[in-house]
């Protein structure tokens, strides 16, 4: 039924028409087609397309139709009952509406259709959701009034409606924020997809607290494309050694001009220390302190955490780099020690 209030509501303006829009008119009015879309329940409504073409069944419908029925409209009694009358006009829904106190709405037009496009095009997002609720309820009072005698006070048309549509904004919500997670999980994936990779590692000695670091530079598909090695300065922890060698990488690839990179350790700790928020004071946390923000300026950097049996180009690229007395960096041709292990 949704291009059937599309068509009716806004012909030649369907881009206009925003998702929230279609989702209030898919609660209230589509219930059935709501509850399969979102997994909840709620009642039946009245098919909007119905009001827009003139179908629902009010009394002159009815009499046009040679139901015998009294024509005059069931809240009011003054006039005879269209569309427009029983949801707009009605002095009872006249009175809703300023319960409501929503914007005015010109009644020129003469036509429900017109007057619920001025709505859609006009008011703002909160607006039109509370006066579609304001409509279903509405159109319930009215049957209401209809089968049981019974009209409800326009103040309870009004409670009926911004409860239905604290309900309505809990489950959308909901969903939006799934559907913002997984889009945002996604795009992680993506991006680490499609970035070069980095593996990095430090070598650390605790007896001579003499630390060094490799990184191995790869294509988003696995091919070589740089590799630097070196010693670092002395580190007083595995921790500080691999956030030192973690913020030299990250220095090295920045300096190669690349925006987005994946990045792979070994070291569970850094990783972890890299994903939070908390600030450690040691000489490990002036290093990683330095690592964040030298991540920040990527367009995407994610870090993930490797066994060691995967990182065997990084980490022996570290070990070897003890040897050396300058840092070592190789672009296109692979050092020595690592192009065994390349394939
Ligand atoms: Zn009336």
């Amino acid at each position: 039924m949704m291009f059937l209030w599309r068509y009716f509501l806004f012909p030649g303006l369907n881009s206009r028409i925003e998702t929230q829009k279609e989702e209030i008119v898919f609660f209230f009015f589509e219930p059935n087609s709501f509850s399969e879309r979102h997994g909840c329940s709620d009642s039946p409504g009245l098919p909007l397309w119905r009001a827009l073409s003139d179908t629902l069944p009010i009394t002159t419908n009815l009499l046009i139709r040679r139901v015998d029925v009294d024509p005059t409209c069931p809240k009011c009694a003054d006039c005879h009952e269209n569309v427009f009358h029983a949801l707009v006009l009605c002095t009872y829904s006249q009175l809703v509406w300023h319960e409501l106190n929503l914007p005015t709405v010109p009644a020129g037009g003469g036509s429900f259709s017109v007057w619920l496009t001025f709505i859609f095009m006009n008011f703002s997002e909160g607006d039109i959701r509370l006066a579609v609720a304001a409509l279903y309820y509405s159109w319930r009072a009215r049957n209401s009034a209809v089968w049981d005698g019974f009209l409800p006070l326009p103040r309870r048309i009004k409670q009926s409606a911004k409860a239905a549509l604290q309900a309505w904004t809990a489950v959308h919500h909901t969903q939006a924020a799934v559907a913002d997670h997984t889009g945002a999980q996604a795009d992680s994936e993506q991006h680490q997809n499609m970035s070069p990779k980095c593996y990095f590692d430090a070598g650390f000695m605790p007896n001579t607290l003499k630390s060094s670091f490799g990184a191995v530079l790869l294509s988003p598909d696995g091919a070589f494309m740089a590799a630097c090695g070196g010693t670092l300065s002395d580190c007083f922890s595995p921790l500080m050694a691999e956030a030192e060698a973690c913020r030299i990488t990250l220095t090295w690839l920045r300096g190669k001009g690349l925006d987005s990179v994946a990045l792979f350790s070994d070291c569970s700790q850094l990783c972890s220390y890299l994903s939070q928020e908390c600030s450690i004071r040691s000489h490990a946390g002036f290093a990683i302190h330095a690592c964040k923000a030298l991540r920040a300026t990527f367009h995407s950097c994610v870090v993930t955490f490797i066994p060691r049996s995967d990182n065997a180009l990084a980490h022996t690229l570290a070990t070897s780099a003890f040897s050396q007395t300058s840092t070592v960096y190789s672009d296109s041709v692979p050092p020595n020690s690592i192009s065994a292990l390349l394939h």
